[in-house]
């Protein structure tokens, strides 16, 4: 009898295979009490397997394939932070200098305390990263007990489907690369590390699937459905060909959208219609332009300023968008400047004591509340436009006084350049992002003052709702096709429109097949999205009718119920042309 477990579903796709369990890697420890002699030498030995897990994480670091794994770079790179310098070892060494104990008890007794400490944080974001602390602190116990860190994945094959208590990314990234089928975990949250991961790198996953590694034995017959969250275990016939055919139909989609690449995006009438892509790395510019993207809508800078403990460099920054420019080779850059703060954090910034980070100094906020943070990056946006097609993106604007004291800021940097001669482009596009609903109150005075607008979604249903995007409890009311949201796009595309500037959408709801129809309906002609999801959108927006949708738009448009518009947008995205 087919068996469903539910957890959170992670990459959109579907998995066949068979059972392969991994026991949790977390070592047990007994205390152990030692002599006095032998506290140097618990000591050494405690230093030397910190400095072996430095090394081992390294050597992971630099094997990485960079054009695949940037996140996991950016992972390892914190994992190594933290076994760098006294971090994790000065607490440990006092405990065996006053207690007389073994490495692996001051160890373990350290882990618990950090562990300890990071439940009672309130950000979810910041208590889902006590799995980091506990990965690396794991990772250095089983070197001291002479036990292997990592799962090893030589031995399996592309049906295994991996079920695990937890997975490291590091582990995620072995699996993606012996080609392993997919995975199910017990723990970890749609924020871990390991999520973000699977979901770039495009491998099924269920997590946090309570107790599956004793309700799913060993070679048993597994279906992953990412979509749904859902686990099926020991399909009966029926179930399986479903999800057989599911598969088959996936692979000839592909196929068949790789065909688009290089055909123009336009609808049925001939609207044309620019993709562009949301990179953070430079590592993610090839697969934009395999997908045949117009360019990059969206630059998340926030990489560069994390995982480090100093402030990035005017010259850091000039050379990451330069290299950006070099790979896009014409394509146009829009380079968002900072937007840290709520769920992004850095080691410059002390977030903990912050009642609400989301409603706090964030983005545009803190950049203007700290010149060191901004006019850095500020100048080398503006060297960097000397030498192509870039454009200046400010997140979360929300009040004109804003955008003024951004626009006081760029000329003062730009008469500073033009005293050393240094080159730059005098009428670089300077726009704005648009994720409050004040903002979309006050669009006529933004738009007078902006070149161009983008569209942050993922913020403005966030603030429109008074719900934080992180927080699983009110996820149900996060629709971006609600009315008060549709209401929103409609006004500040239409504004956009009066005022001849452009206008692009680049929260998450861009890259959604469901709304490409509605989007274009209501006048969207530049969307910004991950890059796999391009063709996808491409697709849609090729076979779209313009004259077909426009009545059901206006329909969608009157529409008071979220549920109605639902039941719409279904039979408008069924419509053939
Ligand atoms: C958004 O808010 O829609 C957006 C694209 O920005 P981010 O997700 O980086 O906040
Ligand atoms: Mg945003």
């Amino acid at each position: 009898m087919t068996f469903v477990l539910h957890g959170i579903g992670i990459s959109p796709q579907v998995a066949i295979g068979k059972a392969r369990i991994l026991r949790s890697h977390c070592p047990s420890i007994a205390k152990q009490a030692i002599t006095e002699a032998q506290i140097p030498q618990e000591i050494d030995r405690l230093n030397a397997a910190l400095q072996t897990a430095h090394d081992q994480l390294n050597q992971a670091r630099s094997s990485i394939n960079l054009e695949t794994s940037s996140e996991l770079a950016g992972f390892l790179d914190a994992h190594i932070l933290m076994l760098t310098g006294t971090t994790l070892s000065a607490t440990p060494i006092e405990t065996i200098k006053n207690k007389s104990v073994s490495a692996e008890w001051a160890l373990k007794s350290h882990c618990e305390n950090l562990i300890q400490r990071f439940n009672t944080m309130q950000d979810p974001y910041l208590r889902s990263r006590k799995l980091d602390v506990e990965q690396v602190i794991n990772r250095v116990l089983c070197i001291l007990l002479g036990e292997e860190a990592s799962h090893n994945f030589e031995s399996h094959n592309s049906h295994e489907i991996i079920v695990a208590n937890d997975l490291t990314p590091a582990d995620t990234l072995l699996m993606h690369d012996s080609g392993i089928a997919a995975f199910v975990t017990e723990s970890g949250g749609a924020l871990s590390h390991t999520a973000i991961l699977a979901k770039n790198l495009g491998i099924p996953a269920v997590i946090g699937v309570q107790n599956a590694s004793q309700l799913i034995s060993e070679n048993s017959e597994l279906i992953i459905d990412g979509k749904t969250g859902s686990v099926l275990l020991n399909p009966c016939d029926r179930i399986l060909q479903y999800y057989q055919d599911v598969l088959q139909r996936n692979q000839q989609q592909q196929i068949q959208l790789n065909k688009l690449v290089n055909i123009p995006c336009k609808t049925q009438s001939g609207q044309l219609v620019q993709l562009h892509a949301n990179v953070e790395t430079v590592d993610d510019i090839p697969n934009m332009i395999a997908s045949g993207a117009d360019g990059v809508g969206l630059l998340r800078t926030e990489f560069l300023f994390m995982n480090r403990e100093s402030l990035p460099s005017e010259e850091e920054h000039f050379e990451c968008y330069q290299a950006f420019i070099q790979a896009l080779n014409g394509k146009p850059l829009t380079i968002r400047t900072l937007d840290l703060g709520a769920d992004k954090t850095f080691h410059h910034q002390d977030n903990t004591s912050v009642s609400n980070p989301a409603l706090g100094l964030r983005a545009v906020r803190l950049c203007l509340s700290d010149a060191n943070l901004f006019e850095p990056q500020i100048r080398a946006i503006l060297r960097a436009s000397a030498f192509g097609p870039v454009r200046l993106m400010v997140p979360m604007f929300t009040t004109i006084q804003e955008i003024d004291s951004v626009i006081k800021i760029i000329h003062g940097q730009m008469s500073k350049l033009q005293k050393k001669k240094i080159a730059f482009n005098e009428r670089i596009h300077i726009g704005g992002m648009i994720e409050t609903p004040a903002a979309v109150l006050c669009l006529e005075d933004f738009a007078k003052r902006l070149d161009f607008l983008s569209i942050g979604t993922n913020d403005l249903i966030q603030y429109t709702f008074a719900i934080d995007r992180v927080d699983e409890s009110v996820n149900y009311l996060f629709n971006p096709g609600h009315p008060a949201i549709l209401k929103l796009l409609k006004t500040i595309i239409s504004t956009a429109k009066k005022h001849n500037i452009s206008v692009s959408l680049c929260g998450e709801m861009a890259g959604d097949i469901k709304y490409t129809r509605l989007l274009l309906g209501l006048g969207l002609t530049e969307f910004s999205m991950n890059p796999n999801s391009i063709l996808t959108i491409k697709s849609q927006i090729n076979t779209t009718n313009d004259h077909t949708i426009k009545p059901m738009i206006e329909r969608i448009l009157e529409q008071a119920y979220p549920r109605e518009i639902e039941t719409l947008l279904e039979s408008m995205n069924c419509t053939e042309n």
